[in-house]
């Protein structure tokens, strides 16, 4: 079997998740942020059982978000296995369909982001900004924006760092007030700079026949014994 080397870098190394994390995950499966209890099981698994993760949360907040789940399926092939059955009800027709899906056909994880996501913009001038991080993505999942320009504002205004000769923190209403044509731009080079990892899989309905993808459950990825009959 082909297995790929987590490297996690600073000496950090993820154990098998124990009955401390099961507990954990099983108080806070009600909670809608999956992308927040993803980032603390990560980082409760870097430390020594039961030990204070402050620390290590810090450090896995500043990861990429490709990098935070790939680090989530390590913690999962540690502590259960590679094989992930879980229950998926077709989109089309809804019937339930049992699936089993090998975490080792993962496709390959795209290369570590780089530090600094640098532009160049329509009128000449240069910008920088921070690449998003699991801190930005878990945020983003907390936050109810109106609409997508909303969350453009308050996502630049997050990760700019340089514009021109202007050096941030840049507030939401300097960015609110930069050119619709500025903003786009530093979108969608932000957009191009995150790297994802696709922890979809593939479902052929048993009924119909039909074809979809679905997200992996956190709660069969991690608690595979709570989907059992009781
Ligand atoms: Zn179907």
């Amino acid at each position: 079997m082909q297995r790929r080397n987590l490297s996690l870098g600073g000496g950090l190394a993820l154990r098998a998740m124990t009955g401390y994390e099961e507990e954990f995950l099983e108080a806070h499966l009600a909670e809608s942020n999956t992308v927040a209890l993803c980032n603390e099981l990560v980082a409760r698994c870097l430390v020594p059982p039961g030990q204070d993760h402050a620390g290590a949360m810090e450090t896995v907040l500043s990861w990429s978000p490709a990098k935070r789940d790939e680090a989530l399926v390590e913690l999962r092939r540690l502590s259960l296995g590679e094989t992930v059955c879980c229950e998926v009800s077709c989109v089309k027709c809804t019937v339930v369909n049992e699936v089993t899906f090998d975490l080792s056909t993962l496709p390959p994880v795209p290369g570590e982001s780089a530090e600094s996501v640098d532009c160049e913009l329509d009128d000449g001038r240069r910008a920088s900004l921070r690449p998003i991080n699991a801190a930005d993505q878990a945020a983003l999942v907390s936050r109810v924006f109106a609409t997508t320009a909303e969350r453009s504002t308050w996502l630049l205004s997050r990760t700019l760092r340089t514009v021109g000769s202007d050096v941030g923190p840049f507030s939401e209403d300097q960015v609110r007030a930069m050119p619709v044509a500025v903003r786009n731009s530093l979108s969608r080079e932000l957009a191009n700079s995150t790297a994802k990892l696709d922890l979809t899989m593939g479902v052929c309905c048993h009924d119909c026949g039909h074809e979809f993808s679905a997200p992996f459950d956190i709660v069969s990825f991690f608690l595979p014994s709570l989907g059992g009959d009781w």
